[in-house]
């Protein structure tokens, strides 16, 4: 494991699970109170992030309810991706079209449990790949495995030094 440290003799500090709070947009505000994004319309409430309407149009008619920006859309205004997924090979020249609503359906699946899983932006390189920026690993890892499933070819991941960008590169010739 990479991110084991000897500290010492006889024992070893173990890597410990990052966990949400290792997100630098992540948490935001008192946790006690409501939020609502005035972008998305995620809620946050019970320590969470829900991606749902009905949930905001109750929100929102509350006086204490705080109108903030959702990390999601922070990281989409800041341009800054928790994943970047390439899909190359000649599949992308030929069935552009199923890769992007691919992604666009994984995004929307995705959303209904968290609504921080975003796709940021979708650029496509002539018809030799498609780059996908997304807001969180996690939705960078479910479109690899995703296009995989449907797809096949070979799927890589790659975490930066400081495990905050994941690389998805994914090729089928
Ligand atoms: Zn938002």
């Amino acid at each position: 494991m990479r991110n084991t440290k000897k500290a010492g003799k006889g024992y070893t500090l173990t890597y410990r699970k990052k966990t949400a709070s290792a997100d630098p947009y992540l948490p935001r505000g008192a946790s006690g109170k409501t939020s609502v994004c005035t972008d998305c319309h995620a809620v946050y409430m019970n320590k969470r992030w829900y991606g749902d309407e009905a949930r905001y149009r109750t929100a929102v008619q509350h006086p204490d309810t705080r109108h903030i920006r959702c990390p999601g859309c922070l990281k989409i205004r800041d341009d800054f991706p928790g994943g970047v997924v390439t899909l190359r090979g000649d599949v992308v020249h030929l069935h552009k079209q199923d890769l992007l609503n691919l992604v666009k359906n994984e995004e929307a699946r995705a959303r209904g449990f968290n609504p921080l899983e975003r796709v940021m932006s979708i650029r496509e390189n002539g018809t030799e790949s498609i780059i996908i920026n997304t807001t969180n690993e996690k939705m960078a890892q479910r479109l690899g495995r995703a296009v995989k499933k449907a797809f096949h070819g070979d799927v890589s991941y790659r975490w930066s030094h400081d495990n905050k960008l994941v690389r998805v590169d994914w090729v089928r010739e």
